[in-house]
């Protein structure tokens, strides 16, 4: 071959075509240095037959630069970086810069410098200096990832590198990971588990396509049954992706994957050190990581010889990616093991609808493990209608709950309650004027975190330290928290069990891995009495004795009228209430609500899953909602909201009329600012045989706008 075609990262340029000089041999995947004008930049050499373009003449073809001495891009991942491209309606160029630019991997050299503190004595400093020496100590990364540990600027750390404070230490990212032993303490598995298990472990072995959905309730061993399959995989010398939803979880699964196969497997998430990253992404493409657990970017992982994906908790919301390339790792990861011809486990207690559906259309493989392992029975969930047990002026916890949380306290039993809102308050106004505090950037309120003395916004991370009195009419004293965040339940626990030792749990109290594995040290070894926690203390986690759940306000994610609100708000509270009595006490579990004849809470209380997902089902279909019909959104957006506003309408009034799909809007997005944009959204509806896809590429395509104006489309939208 001595012409090529390459993708290169940059959506403008499309693909560009080379010579390839005498001596260099390159293939499709081979990660090359192109000649751009006077640049270079780095490409990806690509099948010329799926990329179509203009042919250059042979005569003014740029010879290629380099070749990188990393392994080319195996098949079945430029495949899924195609359908990623072409499903969610992104440039190729975004999808493979989103795969693979931060991976750090593509300079080719298997060697990082990274720098650590001396022993030398510092004698005078620099407050700059002094800063960056208390806050470095024990640590080793690269300059720029110690500058922002620091809070200091590279040079500052460069000045001490020059006085021989800071010493740098090469690491090099090809040392092999230690290897996994599939027998370490493989557990006996009940009759229920094994029977699973031989399932996944023949599949395994047969290196094919087949997509499993395995349903069991929480505490069934869920875990323990798929590491049968990993064992299976790495028996036969193949590589495993394991994603989970949450980095906060990766404590734990490290911990139960170490008892069960003697090492910790590699591990791939946004918060990876570039030395530990490109020292991941080589071994997986060598083919060296036997597993790899990570966040849903680790789809992207150059696997050399891919035998299993498992996606846990499949459910959750976090696989989807609201931003830029919007798409959703658990449908990604299916298209994955499709291409790569191997098994994919979705395991979760409680699975989206798309996911039962497409087992009982046949096309995935329904597994079920019906009974908490051990004979733990699952918790009894009792219902507490807040217009009948109030709880006293001003506070969050009715009588019952109050009642529970002391009787567990009595007894040295665990309790949790929950509560999916950070901070302390959502709302802060003036009693004397009516003043709110609103985000300068969204359409939010802002939060009140009583911990760190600030009104944060949510959605933007705008704060501001809280104020002592009104912006507005400056009254002092007048400010009033309203409504409750985790926090505030925290304190009010705090007055109702002064003895009581209280953990917070969320994502602002545990910042790192470190902090995560502290709680669940402390939370496993009793030194915990109630814990108090948003969506992530829901899943995961599994505390022996903790046996009494309380639900704060099951209506929360309610309103709002969203279409997966009644699924997500039954997952989230099965999930929570799933915590109570995994050990050999019987679990509890009280939900408060305003509206218990609300069909997800009734399934909740009878714990009628099936009738839960019966009814679901029927309003999904009468709505023509997924999965029996398809929806997409288009988000209009602006700094200027005339500018969004006539953008949107311009789409609308080009919209396509057709048959089988509907069209609303454009209106306001139900954040209508967000981060300094105006935001206008139109959605979608279409027949499941509409070629959606095809329908939006050439209706947008034709279509300009100012350049400040973007357009995003977001293909199986989660929320809205
Ligand atoms: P799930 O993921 O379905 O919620 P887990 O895999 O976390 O369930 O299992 C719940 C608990 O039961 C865990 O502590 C797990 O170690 C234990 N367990 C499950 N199956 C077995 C088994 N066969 N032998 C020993 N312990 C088991
Ligand atoms: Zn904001």
């Amino acid at each position: 071959m001595n012409r090529v075609r390459c993708l290169v990262f940059n959506a403008a340029l499309g693909p560009l075509d080379y010579r390839v000089p005498e001596g260099m041999t390159v293939e499709p995947g081979s990660v090359v240095v192109c000649p751009l004008g006077p640049r270079q930049i780095i490409g990806i050499v690509w099948d010329a037959e799926r990329l179509p373009g203009d042919e250059v003449p042979a005569n003014k073809l740029r010879p290629l630069l380099q070749v990188l001495p990393v392994p080319p891009l195996p098949a079945p991942l430029r495949r899924l970086i195609e359908w990623t491209a072409d499903y969610y309606l992104a440039s190729l160029a975004s999808v493979a810069r989103m795969a693979l630019s931060s991976t750090g991997a593509l300079r080719g050299s298997s060697t990082v410098t990274e720098y650590r503190l001396t022993d030398k004595e510092p004698g005078r400093l620099t407050p700059q200096r002094a800063k960056a020496i208390e806050a470095l100590d024990g640590q080793q990364a690269t300059i720029r990832e110690l500058a922002a540990m620091a809070s200091v600027s590279d040079a500052v750390l460069r000045g001490m590198v020059n006085a021989g404070l800071l010493e740098a230490v090469l690491v090099d990212s090809d040392r092999p990971y230690p290897a996994a032993d599939p027998t370490h303490a493989a557990p006996d598995l009940s009759v229920e588990q094994a029977a699973v298990a031989t399932q996944f472990v023949t599949a395994v072995h047969a290196h094919e396509f087949q997509p499993f959905l395995l349903d069991g309730v929480t505490g069934s061993g869920k875990t323990e049954v798929y590491f049968e399959a990993v064992a299976a995989a790495i028996e036969d010398g193949r590589q495993v992706l394991v994603l989970l939803p949450e980095i906060a979880l990766t404590q734990t699964f490290l911990k139960r994957f170490e008892a069960r196969f003697g090492v910790t497997p590699v591990t791939w998430h946004s918060s990876l050190k570039s030395s530990e990253r490109r020292r991941a992404w080589r071994a997986v493409a060598a083919g060296h990581a036997q597993v790899v657990v990570g966040a849903r970017s680790a789809l992207f992982l150059p696997f050399a010889k891919l035998g299993l994906i498992v996606v846990d908790e499949a459910h959750e919301v976090s696989f989807k990616q609201d931003d830029g390339v919007r798409y959703n790792a658990r449908d990604v990861a299916v298209m994955r093991a499709r291409f790569e011809s191997v098994p994919v486990v979705l395991a979760s207690a409680t699975p989206a609808l798309e996911s039962l559906q497409m087992a009982e259309s046949g096309r995935y493989e329904r597994v079920v493990l019906p009974a908490r392992f051990g004979g733990a029975t699952m918790p009894d969930i009792q219902v507490i209608d807040l217009r009948i047990e109030q709880p006293e002026r001003g506070h969050w916890i009715a009588p019952p709950l109050v009642r529970a949380l002391k009787e567990r306290l009595e007894k040295g039993e665990q309790s949790l309650l929950f509560l999916n809102r950070r901070g302390y308050a959502p709302l802060t106004l003036c009693r004397t004027c009516g003043y709110r505090f609103q985000c300068p950037n969204c359409s939010a309120w802002l939060v009140e975190h009583r911990l760190s003395r600030r009104l944060a916004c949510h959605h933007c991370g705008h704060e501001v330290p809280t104020p002592e009195a009104c912006p507005e009419c400056s009254e002092p004293d007048c400010l009033v928290a309203c409504g409750p965040g985790v926090e505030r339940i925290a304190d009010e626990v705090a007055a109702i069990l002064p003895e009581a030792r209280v953990a917070l749990v969320t994502s602002d109290t545990l910042t790192s891995p470190a902090k995560a594995a502290e709680f669940v040290e402390r939370a496993s070894a009793k030194a915990i009495d109630v814990i108090v926690g948003t969506q992530l203390v829901t899943k995961g986690y599994h505390f022996p004795e903790l046996t009494f759940v309380g639900v704060i306000d099951a209506d929360m994610g309610l309103e709002g009228g969203d279409l997966r609100a009644a699924e997500r708000t039954y997952q989230q509270i099965a999930q929570v209430s799933g915590r109570a009595g995994r050990g050999e006490k019987p679990g509890e579990v009280l939900i408060q609500t305003r509206h218990p004849e609300a069909p997800v809470i009734e399934a909740l209380a009878s714990g009628d899953r099936d009738a839960f997902y019966a009814a679901e089902t029927e309003a999904r279909r009468d709505a023509g909602a997924p999965p029996f019909g398809r929806w997409a959104a288009i988000i209009v957006s602006s700094e200027d909201e005339a500018e969004a506003r006539d953008a949107a309408r311009g789409i609308g009034g080009t919209a396509p009329n057709l048959a089988d799909v509907m069209i609303l809007g454009p209106a306001p997005a139900p954040l209508s600012l967000l981060r300094g944009r105006y935001r206008y959204r139109l959605l979608i509806n279409a027949r499941r045989s509409t070629e959606l896809q095809r329908v939006i590429r050439e209706w947008l395509d034709p279509l300009r706008f100012p350049p400040g104006v973007r357009v995003a489309v977001d293909i199986d939208p989660y929320s809205f």
